[in-house]
């Protein structure tokens, strides 16, 4: 019997069967604004022969004043519906199942045009959007049921309605956004109204035979939102009005709380699904940080839900149902929840990828073809780039060597694996190791290989990373003056701490040293008091009367930089607040603007606008970025050997995980 029974478990939908109970779920991707349809085609038609059973694409806007940003795609004329038939004809070829997401962003719309229950400007928006009347939702109803109409003209095997996430049908449901009068708001029969009218006149247009995904938020996660009962109330109105599936919706875009990060709990929001299933009669999918099978087997065995959505593990392994049905979840590229490679990336309008798979969004164009010309590649450094250009060199059928100094492979990913929050680190190393094994790769450990070594390969890979620079500050070499890394593999530090630099590291090191215990991100009650995740039940909306409840801090953290700017300002652009939330919340002093004296016995001397200042810490942390790690280059050069130089050893200013596995992915490829 298969390890994943419920997972691998056929569902009837009446006209059709789903092969197995694994949603990829909707992901803006930018693809389709690139106008490449080949390759959205070929995006799709990939995680469709990895064994997906329903993909559901990146929203659609219904109409200009919907769409999420201005120019944003749709099905708007026949051309749009020719260019979508050829990403549904290729995943149909490809034995798959894929379903349109209608996305109607309303006041979220970024532009002067866009339109709400009422003119309530959102927190995260600088448009007040416009007060529909009448008229006007009449044209947003109708505007969606055309490209209902549309997405079943261009093949789709249905369509996703989204009505979670605070966007538009979510915005009506709730009353500190419609403030309306009429048939459209007051009383929740009214401002329900919009949402089930929605689902009936698209079923009534669409027909029996076409799949129909209502995305309904659970939890809100905003004041004044939605309460249990309501949830409950419009989940069954949405069933009689003819949708074949409820998905899961969590959080309002403009919450404050973490709902998909990494440091947020795997399955952390499937109890809210599993409460819905007893209360309607269709399949309810969940979703939110499921990332392996083992999770999503366990949610579906324990009757949370009948699927399970996946939207970024399918960026990181198109194969990732064909894997755990062939018994080889180990060789899934774990999605480890950084949105460095995708939505960081939307956000700053650019391609999606994928930090662990840099083919996603790539696949037409970054290839792993067989090499016809096998070669000896040697690769000194086994971090990220190192391993990752290993493993797709030796996948091509090169015979691949790799030289690793230190007794472990995975480099200063074995830092954040310890840093509470980072835990998914542990399984990114891990499937690098079993990739490694996987694809042959010779891997020699406590080995540290010098110019003579390499002298026969016919390629030769420099990876060998960085080292802490260092910042030159008087009296640097006192006993209490730590690196990070002797802090983040156990050096005893004191109660009150500097850190010096406030970049990825030092942010890292100061969660590391305020947390004690266990990690909020291994135990879901204590992560849901730390961020004030209540009830629906209880509170409508779902925010704890408390608020958040963190643990008391385990030190007295000051976290110092030189730049006269808000520390932490250069982090990811969708997780960056995530960290300065998190540090705020134990009370890290996060200061800018500072100048480094001397190191003193009574702890660090600084320089601010105000002057000179003592910090009274008992240990200083430096955290100061990287230098490159050139010495082997350096020599392989004046040996006269050709080298390529990667990752860190290349580069180290800004140097992320991101950066190193594509350069070694790309690398790898090219030979
Ligand atoms: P970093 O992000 O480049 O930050 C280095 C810090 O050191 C800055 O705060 C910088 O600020 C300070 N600094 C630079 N030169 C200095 C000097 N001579 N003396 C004193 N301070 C100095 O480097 P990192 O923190 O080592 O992180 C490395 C990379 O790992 C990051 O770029 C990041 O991409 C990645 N990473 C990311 C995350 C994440 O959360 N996404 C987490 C960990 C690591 P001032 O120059 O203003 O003082
Ligand atoms: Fe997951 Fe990070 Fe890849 Fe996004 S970039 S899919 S969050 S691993």
């Amino acid at each position: 019997m298969s390890t994943y029974p419920h997972l691998l478990a056929p569902l009837d939908l009446g006209h059709v069967t789903l092969p197995n109970r694994v949603l990829m779920g909707s992901m803006h991707t930018g693809l389709e604004e690139t106008g490449d349809w080949a390759r959205v085609a070929e995006f799709y038609a990939t995680r469709a022969r990895g064994g997906v059973a329903l993909i559901v694409t990146g929203g659609m806007a219904p109409n200009a004043e919907g769409g999420v940003f201005p120019g944003a795609a749709g099905l708007f004329s026949a051309q749009d519906i020719a260019n979508h038939r050829q990403v549904t004809d290729a995943v149909h070829a490809a034995g798959g199942r894929i379903a349109m997401q209608i996305l109607h962003a309303g006041r979220y719309a970024y532009g002067k045009e866009c339109v709400s229950a009422s003119a309530v400007k959102s927190p995260i928006s600088p448009f007040v959007p416009r007060e529909l009347d009448e008229a006007g939702i009449e044209k947003q109803i109708a505007d969606i049921v055309t490209a209902a109409s549309r997405a079943q003209e261009a093949g789709y095997d249905g369509v996703e309605i989204m009505g979670s996430e605070g966007y538009f049908l979510n915005q009506f449901l709730v009353r500190h956004v419609n403030k309306r009068t009429d048939r459209w708001g007051g009383d929740y029969a009214n401002r329900m109204r919009l949402p089930v009218e929605v689902v009936r006149r698209v079923r009534a247009a669409v027909g029996p035979k076409f799949i129909l995904i209502y995305r309904i938020s659970l939890i809100d996660l905003v004041p004044d939102g939605s309460s249990w009962d309501e949830v409950v109330l419009l989940a069954r109105a949405i069933e009689a009005a003819g949708a074949s599936l409820l998905n899961t919706g969590i959080g309002w875009h403009e919450a404050r709380v973490p709902t998909i990060a990494t440091s947020v709990p795997r399955a952390a929001f499937t109890w809210l699904t599993g409460r819905l299933r007893p209360e309607v009669s269709i399949p309810v999918i969940t979703s939110n940080r499921i990332n392996t099978p083992d999770v999503a087997e366990g949610i579906l065995a324990g009757g949370q839900a009948d699927m399970v959505s996946m939207a970024r593990p399918f960026l990181a392994d198109p194969e990732f149902v064909a894997k755990a049905a062939a018994g080889k979840a180990a060789q899934i590229a774990p999605c480890i929840a950084c949105n460095q490679a995708c939505l960081d990336h939307t956000f700053s309008g650019k391609l999606t990828s994928c930090l662990v798979n840099p083919r996603a969004c790539a696949e037409t164009e970054l290839r792993y073809a067989p090499t016809a010309t096998p070669k000896r590649v040697a690769i000194v450094g086994a971090g990220a780039a190192g391993m990752m250009c290993a493993i797709v060199a030796a996948q091509r059928g090169h015979s691949v060597t790799l030289f690793e100094a230190s007794g472990q492979i995975g480099g200063l990913l074995n830092l954040a694996k310890v840093v509470p929050g980072k835990e998914e680190f542990r399984g990114l190393v891990d499937w690098f190791g079993v990739m490694l094994a996987e694809a042959g790769v010779d891997l020699r450990l406590n080995t540290r290989a010098s110019a003579p070594d390499l002298a026969g390969f016919d390629e030769v890979v420099v990876a060998t990373g960085v080292s802490p620079r260092d910042p030159g500050i008087a009296g640097q070499d006192a006993a209490h003056v730590l690196g990070y890394e002797a802090v983040l593999t156990g050096a005893p530090v004191g109660k009150r701490v500097a850190i010096v630099g406030a970049g990825g590291i030092g942010f890292d090191v100061a969660e590391f040293l305020v947390h004690q215990g266990d990690s909020p991100t291994e135990d879901l009650a204590l992560w849901k008091r730390e961020w004030g995740v209540g009830d629906p039940a209880e509170v409508p909306g779902g925010l704890a009367a408390a608020g958040p409840q963190p643990e008391a801090p385990a030190r007295a953290v000051t976290l110092l930089q030189r730049k006269a700017e808000k520390p932490g300002r250069r982090l990811g652009k969708t997780t960056g607040w995530i960290h300065r939330a998190a540090l705020q919340m134990k009370n890290v002093q996060m200061r800018g603007g500072v100048s480094y004296d001397a190191v003193v016995p009574e702890g660090m001397q600084i320089s601010t606008a105000e002057g000179p200042e003592l910090l009274a810490v008992d240990t200083v942390v430096m955290c100061a970025g990287q230098v490159p790690n050139r010495a082997l280059a350096d020599a392989l050069a004046a040996a006269g050997i050709t080298a390529h130089v990667i990752g860190g050893a290349d580069v180290a200013a800004e140097l992320d995980a991101k950066r190193a596995i594509d350069q070694g992915a790309r690398l790898g490829a090219a030979f």
